[in-house]
């Protein structure tokens, strides 16, 4: 039997970063399961981040389910420059961004990769962009607890990570998973964010809980980290997000999730 509880030695795995990449802090948005809006999170995040004066960056590591350049309207391929590395694609708003749709020469063809190929992508994403000067990276981590998130637990200077969850009991177990795998990988979980936490009514401006009860106060206790926010289900953000415009997203909460993250990492700036 494999020792589980044998010190991880990360050095031995580290990816080495591309000579040119000055990358501060490394934020993974992780969740159980797929669908629970980790995109949007991560979107909003980096948003948050650039509306604070951040060097903001997203790694769209969901390299088989990339829903990043979508989001922010960013088409076309990345382009090399001979030496230096990858050149991240910049949103209107700045944040960069590096994706396998910006690597596509068609970005509906799927991408039927095995995890250490994957991996192996996700590692150019490191050693071969050149992230420049970045405060803030912000990983779209693929779901769950399988060999990818593993590998970048395992590979990149994650800071901390955010889980992302939804109110419905299912999605309350594998979050505990999601959290065991951190936990086993030695990276701080910085909080939980409840996504679709509730409707507001536009009529009446009363709470509706969609998918039940907000269990994000009672999972945040058992797994002793903060909420970080509780976001509504917001149709106009979600027509955004279609249009490829989400830097004009509203969610003042994410405002102050980002406060929050950059308290838990002792930024105060
Ligand atoms: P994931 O990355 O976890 O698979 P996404 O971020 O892509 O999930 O979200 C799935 C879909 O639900 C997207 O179309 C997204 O715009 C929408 N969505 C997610 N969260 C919300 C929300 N709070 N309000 C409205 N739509 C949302
Ligand atoms: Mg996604």
């Amino acid at each position: 039997m494999p020792d589980n509880n044998a010190p991880f030695n990360k050095e031995e795995f580290a990816w080495e970063s591309n000579p040119f990449s000055e990358v501060d802090k490394v934020i993974a948005v992780a969740s159980g399961k797929g669908g629970v809006g980790k995109s949007l999170v991560t979107s909003l995040l980096a948003c948050a981040a650039v509306k604070d004066g951040k060097e903001a960056a997203i790694m769209d590591a969901d390299v088989t389910g990339p829903s990043i350049p979508k989001a922010f309207g960013l088409h076309g391929m990345l382009s090399a420059i001979e030496g230096v590395g990858i050149e991240p694609a910049v949103t209107e708003t700045g944040v960069k961004v590096v994706s396998m749709n910006l690597l596509l020469e068609d970005e509906e063809s799927p991408v039927v990769w095995r995890g250490p190929v994957v991996a192996g992508v996700l590692q150019q994403f490191w050693k071969d962009v050149d992230w420049g000067k970045v405060d803030y990276m912000f990983v779209d981590m693929p779901p769950g607890t399988g060999d990818v998130p593993l590998s970048i637990y395992q590979s990149l200077p994650v800071d901390g990570i955010i889980v992302v969850t939804t109110p419905q009991d299912l999605v309350q177990l594998i979050v505990k998973k999601a959290y065991n795998m951190a936990q086993m990988m030695n990276v701080p979980i910085l909080g939980v964010i409840e996504n679709m936490s509730y409707l507001e009514c536009p009529d009446c401006g009363k709470k509706i809980n969609v998918f039940g009860e907000s269990k994000a106060e009672q999972i945040a206790k058992e797994l002793g980290v903060p909420v970080l926010a509780a976001l509504p289900i917001n149709p106009g953000n979600a027509t955004l997000v279609d249009l490829g415009k989400v830097e004009s997203a509203n969610a003042p909460e994410m405002t102050e999730a980002f406060a929050k993250v950059k308290e838990a990492l002792g930024d105060k700036e």
